[in-house]
């Protein structure tokens, strides 16, 4: 799952960085509005975090600019302590959550994984596909209540298909999804992950869609 960041204080901005990083998510990060409106407007995010006081451009600015282009991907925005008309104005503006500064780093990615769930029309943190099971709070996958070891990049994908289940997806948006922007990407190693994944889990329950691209699905 790949996230936007918009945040222009270098501090917090690398703490927040390092803490979706570390929960697994791989981070596109721009410091002023501008840069913000030009890469959500061009790439694909699962969710962006979008502070509101920014340079260049505000991010009020940048948000009603995505929505009006049509832009639904779900956004989170982080407000200043106690201003309560920034996030009445955010949340008629398109913002789908707020979080106020200060915050704890563990509620910012709690929210960021129910925005994501949500996009998807899933309700629990648990997401399920026949005998496979993702808890996404932890990361952990069981197959029949059996714990498996994914690498990180394994995880990646089986998150993503898991979130898109009965939908065919190209190998171009797995990659999309799965590397930062400014990674060297190559889409060949997808069928690399595809290929581990499928000795970990039931064979068949990742289905390749010739010159389509892969589809989860709990019975092909
Ligand atoms: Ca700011």
């Amino acid at each position: 799952m790949r996230i936007l960041l918009v945040e222009d204080e270098p501090t917090l901005s690398d703490q927040i960085s390092a803490a979706l990083i570390e929960s697994g998510f791989v981070i596109d990060h721009a410091d002023n509005g501008q840069d913000a409106l030009h890469l959500g407007a061009e790439e694909s995010y699962d969710a962006i975090i979008l502070d509101l006081g920014l340079p260049i451009m505000d991010g009020m600015t940048v948000l009603k600019n995505w929505r009006a282009k049509g832009l639904t991907t779900p956004v989170l925005i982080l407000t200043a302590r106690d201003s309560w008309h920034d996030k009445v104005s955010g949340i008629d503006a398109g913002a789908d959550d707020y979080l106020s500064k200060p915050f704890h780093m563990q509620e910012l990615l709690a929210r960021v994984r129910a925005l994501i769930r949500r996009a998807s029309g899933i309700a629990s943190s648990t997401l399920r596909c026949g005998s496979v099971m993702l808890d996404t709070t932890s990361g952990r996958v069981t197959v029949d209540s059996q714990n498996v070891g994914l690498t990180a990049h394994e995880l990646k994908v089986l998150s993503f298909l898991m979130h898109h289940q009965d939908e065919i997806i190209s190998r171009t948006t797995l990659t999309e999804h799965i590397y930062a922007q400014d990674f060297d990407r190559d889409s060949n190693t997808i069928d690399v992950f595809i290929g581990r994944l499928r000795k970990k889990i039931p064979e068949n329950m990742i289905e390749t869609v010739r010159g389509l691209g892969y589809r989860m699905r709990a019975s092909p």
